[in-house]
């Protein structure tokens, strides 16, 4: 691999190379010709690092420190980008860098954003929590040993997320590892489902409507556990006429969020263009309440798996970020699933009351991946 290499060659004692404008630029341009020749991906990586090394000491005095791994990143396409901003004295940064040399080899990178004042350089700690690297979606064969990718900063901080989920196992389908792992790591995790999924199993001659809710009720308080979250807001409303409460769902979203109001609060909710009537009136809902009170709405897709093709045009595929789930995110979340009996598996012979998510949904749901739009 180019970037382990690159980062064996920069960590070794004798690596040093003078910097340009010190007179012996050409000893640089040959040093960083012999890497090329040897292998064009790590020599690209490595004039990265020592080009941040230049740049550092022209800016802030000394350089990179023993042991980093810098890159630079300066892409500007107008989408995807990065957004830096002042919160409490501390520049943050949120959005996506595209084309990212070195990707989850670098330990630090400079990093282009846009400000309210034009656009900045920033060294950024790509070890810290918040930035993730995709490098799935690069297929350039000249550059595909250079480990680039797109980093995703999410550094928008809050202290309470509102889940909103239209059916008792949208918000564990889509984002349960996610906001597990949110709730362990201190966020008040609000989960609100709104309808009562009574109606999963029209006709059903095991279950009636109602007691169906009821056993939907028990099981998304169980997965809600597996999770380590409160009991979810069960708020009851009618499983498939979720566009026909819009004000009422907004009076509860509103109602969650004023119980707080001093609270750094987001808001995510299943997507609001997911193909599914209850899942986009849930959606709209999250994004009017939130753009009203100035809450950041982040959306999570389920349907979208069972109708986009890749690359769809109905997907803002640049909004959409990428989070890695570890082994124990991913036990805990097929531990929550499997609570989810009346959807799962069939409730009896009968076609009525066949599993609603069979294998090929559950395996696209249950992917060592959660997807969010932003
Ligand atoms: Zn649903």
């Amino acid at each position: 691999m180019s970037g382990e290499r690159a980062r064996e060659i920069v960590g070794s004692a004798d690596f040093a190379l003078p910097r340009p404008g010190s007179g012996r630029t050409l000893e640089r341009f040959a040093a960083l010709t012999r890497l090329c020749t040897e292998d064009i991906g790590t020599g690209r990586l490595v004039e990265a690092h020592a080009d941040a090394d230049a740049i550092l000491g022209e800016i802030v005095g000394g350089g990179v420190a023993p042991g980093e791994f810098w890159g630079v990143w300066a892409a500007k396409p107008p989408r995807p980008r990065v957004d830096a901003r002042l919160v409490d004295a501390r520049w943050q940064l949120s959005g996506v860098k595209p084309w990212c040399s070195g990707a989850t080899v670098c330990t630090h990178a400079l990093v282009t954003a846009h400000t309210d004042a034009g656009i900045r350089l920033f060294a950024v700690d790509l070890r810290a929590p918040g930035v993730s690297a995709d490098t799935s979606g690069w297929h350039s064969p000249g550059m595909l040993t250079t480990d680039t990718g797109d980093v995703a900063f999410d550094a928008v901080p809050v202290d309470r997320l509102v889940v909103v989920s239209a059916h008792p196992d949208d918000e564990v389908l889509g984002a349960g590892a996610l906001i597990s792992s949110a709730a362990r790591s201190g966020t008040e995790v609000v989960a609100v489902c709104l309808s009562d999924g009574s109606a999963s199993h029209p006709g059903s001659p095991t279950l009636t409507p109602r007691e169906l809710a009821e056993h939907r009720h028990r099981e998304l308080d169980a997965a809600t556990t597996v999770l380590g979250l409160e009991p979810s807001r069960w708020c009851g409303l009618p499983d498939g006429r979720l566009a026909e409460r819009e004000p009422e769902i907004e009076a509860i979203l509103a109602g969650v969020l004023a119980e707080k109001p001093v609270a750094r609060t987001g808001l995510l909710s299943v997507w609001s263009h997911d193909g599914h009537p209850d899942h986009e009136a849930a959606g709209r809902c999250a994004q009017r309440v939130g753009d009203a009170h100035g809450v950041p709405v982040w959306m999570f897709p389920i349907w979208m798996w069972h109708w986009a093709a890749p690359g769809d045009p109905a997907v803002p595929w640049d909004r959409v970020r990428t989070f890695s789930l570890d082994d124990a995110d991913l036990a805990r979340k097929r531990a929550a699933v499997e609570e989810f009996a009346t959807q799962i598996r069939p409730l009896s012979d009968a076609p009525e009351d066949a599993a609603v998510l069979g294998p090929h949904i559950l395996a696209r749901l249950l992917r060592d991946r959660e997807f969010i739009l932003t």
